[in-house]
């Protein structure tokens, strides 16, 4: 399986040092603001975990779990199969994601929060593809990465929940 993800896209170092500068724009962005963080489980758990730790303001942190439906690629089907426990009114909501691709996942997930009075609600993504975007409206607020339109493994990304454990961000070649 691994021979099949042998290049390495983004390096360790270089996500490293990215984060770390993306860490420091949502600081000076949210300064005095009341910020609860969302990562969009499982892909975003690896992003999440560094990103948090670059930022350097009080925040709270909060967990969901969208799944968008193979076979509906053109209607965008997203389900939202566990939702945040804590109250979102009123509150600044980034929502942490692991790649955006179609952008469907997100538009869900921003309508949901918009639709919950949150005071604002911004996207941060580690990967964003845009040559695959199909909603073209969609503002993503902070990108770690521009990638190609080719399958990427590792830094939380998966191929069948396998390879979310590589360190560095790989193409998967089937
Ligand atoms: P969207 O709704 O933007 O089309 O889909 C976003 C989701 O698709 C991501 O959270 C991720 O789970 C999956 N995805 C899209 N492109 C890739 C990719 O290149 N690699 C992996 N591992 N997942 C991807």
């Amino acid at each position: 399986m691994y021979e099949k993800c042998e290049e390495v896209l983004i390096s360790r170092e270089s996500l490293n040092e990215r984060v770390a500068q993306l860490g420091e724009q949502i600081t000076k962005d949210y300064e005095g603001k009341e910020l609860i963080v969302i990562g969009v489980l499982r892909g975003s758990f690896i992003f999440l975990a560094d990103l948090v730790r670059a930022i350097k303001m009080p925040l709270s942190l909060d967990f969901m779990i969208a799944k968008s439906y193979v076979g509906t690629e053109t209607t965008g089907e997203v389900r939202i199969l566990k939702d945040v426990d804590v109250k979102i009114a009123g509150k600044h909501v980034l929502i942490v994601e692991d790649i955006v691709d179609s952008g469907f996942t997100l538009s869900k997930l921003v309508g949901h929060f918009e639709g919950r009075n949150a005071a604002s609600v911004k996207i941060c993504t580690a990967l964003n593809k845009p040559s695959r975007r199909v909603v073209k409206d969609l503002k993503v607020d902070y990108v770690g990465f521009d990638v190609p339109d080719a399958f990427v493994v590792g830094y939380g990304l998966d191929f069948n929940d396998m390879m979310r454990n590589f360190p560095e961000i790989r193409i998967y070649k089937p």
